[in-house]
């Protein structure tokens, strides 16, 4: 890492704590893409100054892989972005540790229980082990932690209750210990598809034929509560008989627990919309009367070769593969912050592919914003200006009130990069009043909005001497084979944004 970057990362530093403490205002109306109208709209929070935002967490049978962290990379995009323009915001982020969950052939797998009875350990066991991964990664990746991060298992009272209210209203029938939910019925009421745009009759097509064994009365009915299986390991009790919650009311009992019957935003990844999403709409319109959200937003996928990363197509990477560089497709390693960098250049609408052409051209474009900031720290400045820093402060807010649109923030602040350079050539001239108001606006987008963190400072070389020791630890637990702790090292090391990488010549850092 040359200086002039390592300088630029720890005055980035040294903003990130100065703007924890503004308050930015913008006169720039905020527009969202709305799922639900398939529109832009503008965006009108139900309680003035306040939004309620949820957002699907993750799975937790295994480990979060790169595509899971964009969707929610994006949405800590988002909620910073909120947060900044003032609003007082309470994000809720389940985390889903029980129940069946139906793919999007319309299966019920039960992905927790599979995973546990292979590792032949309880269920919460592997949650927890996943959820301490992924708690971890949103440390590494400079995600804020939710408003509240409620679990599944935590509200099965809360799931069984919404349940009964849907049966009371005549929306859902009970079979043999299972509920389901009866998509006729609601059809006759409500337009089921309202938010993926799926007509019930082209699905039939691309769905299995119910059969003799089946207990759904229709190919489209979803399960609310499954009877316990013989090998299910999750299992309470319930008005029904002992069993578990489907998938999809886990979201609705928690999202309307914390954020009430209507909020404003309900978040998740673009694969959500349907069925997750389209029948958490017909649990809310059939047990409370109303569609859970006002605006429904859905953040697009992470692409291998121009198919989503997933774990069943097996092209997936996790985030600590890429940090260390352990990953067959890259040569080298990169930083989580020039990941976040990479990921901010798309809009959160579209689609991203993963290559290393992308991320080393993110890595150049993130080392040139950031020494940007220690070149305007070095410009001196005059008694008059040619900087229009109003009129670039403007594109910033117009960018991010544009729904979200990081990528066209990003040219922008490149814009204010360019002047900077004219500064520091001597070209054009700054009062130090604009020169602060710069200061101030690039380091409240780059680190509080983009969630940059440019932390990794060691300019001073002070850091190296710890390095050899922690690393001489770390290489007396590989001796032994103690690879628990050496992987612990290395791990805690990612979370401070320093990557260990173990090649011919050694282990190196940086
Ligand atoms: P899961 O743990 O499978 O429930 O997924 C957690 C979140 O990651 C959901 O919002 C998914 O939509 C999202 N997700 C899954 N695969 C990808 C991908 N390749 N790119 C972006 N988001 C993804
Ligand atoms: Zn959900």
């Amino acid at each position: 890492m040359d200086f002039a970057l390592e300088l630029s990362l720890f005055v980035g530093f040294f903003y990130l704590c100065v703007n924890q403490t503004l308050r930015v205002k913008s006169d720039h109306q905020l527009v969202i893409y709305n799922s639900l109208s398939g529109k832009k709209e503008n965006f009108v929070p139900l309680h003035e100054d306040h939004v309620g935002m949820y957002v699907c967490g993750p799975t937790l049978y295994s480990e979060p892989h790169m595509g899971n962290m964009r969707t929610f990379i994006n949405f800590d995009f988002i909620y910073r972005c909120l947060l900044y323009l003032g609003y007082k915001v309470k994000y809720v982020r389940n985390i889903t540790d029980a129940g069946h969950i139906t793919n999007s052939a319309g299966q019920e797998v039960d992905s927790i229980g599979s995973a546990a009875r292979s590792a032949q350990v309880q269920s919460l066991e592997i949650v927890y082990t996943y959820n301490v991964k992924f708690q971890e990664l949103q440390r590494v990746y400079n995600l804020l932690p939710p408003s509240i991060e409620p679990t599944a298992t935590a509200h099965i009272q809360e799931q069984i209750e919404v349940i009964e209210q849907i049966i009371e209203n005549g929306f859902a029938y009970v079979v043999n210990g299972s509920v389901y939910f009866d998509v006729k019925t609601y059809m006759q009421q409500h337009n089921y598809g309202a938010l993926s745009g799926r007509k019930v009759d082209e699905l039939e097509q691309e769905t299995r034929t119910l059969n003799a064994q089946d207990e759904k009365r229709f190919f489209a009915d979803f399960a609310l509560w499954k009877k316990a299986g013989d090998d299910d390991m999750q299992i309470w009790r319930s008005p029904w008989g002992n069993g578990n919650p489907g998938w999809h009311i886990e979201c609705t009992a928690m999202s309307t627990k914390y954020l009430g019957k209507h909020f404003d935003i309900h978040g998740g990844g673009m694969d959500l919309k349907f069925p997750h999403h389209e029948d958490e709409i017909a649990q809310s319109c059939s047990s409370l009367g109303c569609t859970p959200a006002k605006y429904w937003m859905h953040a697009n996928m992470l692409n291998v070769n121009g198919q989503k990363m997933s774990k069943s197509l097996g092209n997936f990477f996790l985030p600590k593969e890429i940090i260390a560089g352990e990953t067959a497709l890259f040569k080298k390693a990169y930083s989580a912050d020039v990941i976040r960098f990479f990921m901010m250049q798309a809009h959160y609408r579209s689609t991203l592919d993963f290559t290393e052409d992308a991320l080393n051209a993110a890595e150049k474009g993130y080392e040139r914003l950031m020494e940007s900031l220690s070149l305007l720290e070095n410009v001196s400045c005059n008694d008059s200006s040619s900087l229009e820093v109003k009129k670039l402060v403007d594109s910033f807010y117009s960018a991010m009130n544009d729904d979200f649109n990081a990528p066209i923030l990003i040219a922008n602040l490149f814009e204010a990069v360019k002047q900077i350079n004219l500064l520091t050539e001597g070209k054009i001239t700054c009062t130090i009043q604009d020169k602060e108001e710069l200061k101030n606006q690039l380091g409240g987008f780059i680190f509080n909005v983009l969630g940059l963190q440019g932390n990794t400072t060691n300019s001073d070389g002070k850091l190296n001497p710890v390095m050899d020791l922690v690393l001489d630890l770390r290489q007396e637990a590989r001796s032994k084979k103690d690879w628990s702790t050496s992987d612990k090292i290395r791990d805690g090391l990612a979370a401070a944004g320093i990557v260990v990488k173990d090649g011919k010549e050694g282990t190196t850092w940086g």
